[in-house]
């Protein structure tokens, strides 16, 4: 064998993780190099999990005791001006979602990674990569390891894919803040809040999640919307202006900020190279619909497809040739979910979606709901007059409903 190791994976959160444990059960020796001191110190989500694929990943080693509170309850909040619209959906006992706070969830995940004989490396730096021959000599701060196969999962950042010529742009990007608030719960079960209306100007929502002690606050909002922001806005001012509106007073425990890839189906980058499969974040795998925000499961997948798509590439002896991990990707649900979701990804690139469709909606409720003694107007005029005070055009907001379909 001329090289050191059959895969060396970069970055140790969900997606490289899920490949390294892969790769070993598919017989292969990996490595998996991890910048933070371990798993799950550098990693930032809302979160919510949808647990399918680690179900999937795990088999009978699946369990929740390192997850948070199932996710039984869905709470939706629209705030405008003078008012505000929410509902939720209940439906108990549905064990598909969890909360989850990564690092204690990515610990547990790294500790069954080695289990499975995956060596992991912390506080590893990947630095760059060169060619050689057939090979890639993957270069970190502790040395460099010769291998055929790198699987890239190094998060929103993608040192790898940046190597091979890709760039980042800010309207590809979006930024997450979150907050960790101590708050005890008696129940078995937890509650997840979506909300839109709150960060002013910016395209973007927040979010609370519940967990066992804790209560993860925070807001996601594009890159490019904060760079337009007039009233330069700093996100640390943001979160507290959301926590504030919500009433959410406790003590924080933990503040950490993160870049979220937001690229949707029709400007996705590449995911293969030259002996490189790209994974998780750093294939900009995120779906967000408008009723689900979903990275992790994708990562888990991607890192899991990656690992098996990596067996039969070192079988064939064709390094270079990583046509079948796209091939895989696009026959599995990652593509289609990705592809369903996109019409609604480019509405929530609209900026309307999140100043004047909130005043809009509680403009309607506020005269449907209001009896005054005068005359009733019926309700196709007041969503037509609603619509005019509030700039927007019923032909705009029958074309931005239709892509909700
Ligand atoms: C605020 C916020 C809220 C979110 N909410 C949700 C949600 O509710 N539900 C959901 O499903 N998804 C959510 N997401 C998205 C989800 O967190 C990501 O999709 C998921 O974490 C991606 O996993 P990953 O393994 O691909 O990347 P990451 O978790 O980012 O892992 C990448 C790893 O690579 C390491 N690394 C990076 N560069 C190097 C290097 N050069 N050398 C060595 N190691 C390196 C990092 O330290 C890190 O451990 C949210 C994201 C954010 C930021």
């Amino acid at each position: 064998m001329d090289y050191d190791v059959d895969v060396v994976i970069v970055g140790g959160g969900l997606s490289g993780l899920s490949a390294g444990i892969t790769a070993t059960k598919n017989n292969l020796s990996a490595i998996v190099l991890e910048r933070g001191d371990y798993s799950g110190s550098k990693n930032v989500t809302g979160g919510r999990m949808y647990v399918h694929s680690l179900r999937k990943l795990l088999g009978d080693q699946f369990s929740d005791e390192y997850l948070e509170l199932p996710v039984y309850k869905d709470t939706y909040e629209i705030y405008a001006k003078d008012g505000k619209i929410s509902f939720s959906f209940e439906e108990k006992n549905k064990k598909n979602s969890y909360t989850v706070l990564r690092s204690k969830f990515d610990r547990y995940l790294s500790g069954i990674a080695e289990e499975n004989g995956c060596t992991v490396s912390y506080s590893t730096l990947v630095k760059g990569i060169s060619r050689e021959n057939n090979l890639i000599n993957v270069i970190t701060d502790r040395g460099d390891i010769k291998t055929p196969l790198v699987i890239e999962a190094d998060g929103s950042a993608a040192l790898i894919s940046r190597l091979q010529g890709r760039r980042l742009q800010p309207k590809y990007n979006m930024l997450g803040v979150k907050e960790v608030i101590e708050n005890k719960t008696d129940r078995d079960y937890g509650e997840t809040r979506t909300i839109l209306g709150l960060t002013g100007d910016l395209k973007g929502g927040a979010f609370v999640y519940e967990n066992r002690d804790t209560l993860s606050v925070g807001f996601t909002v594009k890159i490019e919307s904060l760079q337009d922001d007039a009233n330069n806005l700093k996100s640390s001012d943001l979160i507290e202006q959301v926590r504030e509106k919500l009433g959410i007073d406790g003590k924080m425990l933990e503040y950490s900020a993160h870049m979220i890839p937001y690229y949707g189906y029709g400007n996705l980058p590449p995911v293969n190279y030259d002996n490189i499969l790209v994974a998780g974040d750093s294939a900009g795998f995120l779906i967000n619909d408008g009723f689900t925000i979903r990275g992790m499961d994708l990562a888990i997948e991607s890192g899991m497809i990656a690992g098996n798509a990596a067996k039969i590439i070192l079988d064939s002896g064709d390094y270079s040739n990583t046509e079948i991990y796209k091939k895989m990707l696009d026959e599995s649900f990652i593509m289609n979910d990705m592809k369903v979701a996109w019409p609604m990804f480019n509405l929530l690139g609209n900026k309307d979606l999140f100043t004047k469709y909130p005043d809009f909606f509680t403009g309607v409720l506020s005269e449907l709901m209001n009896v005054d003694g005068k005359n009733r107007r019926k309700p196709v005029n007041v969503v037509f007059d609603q619509a005019h005070q509030n700039g927007l055009s019923v032909a705009s907001i029958l074309r931005d409903a239709m892509r909700v379909m």
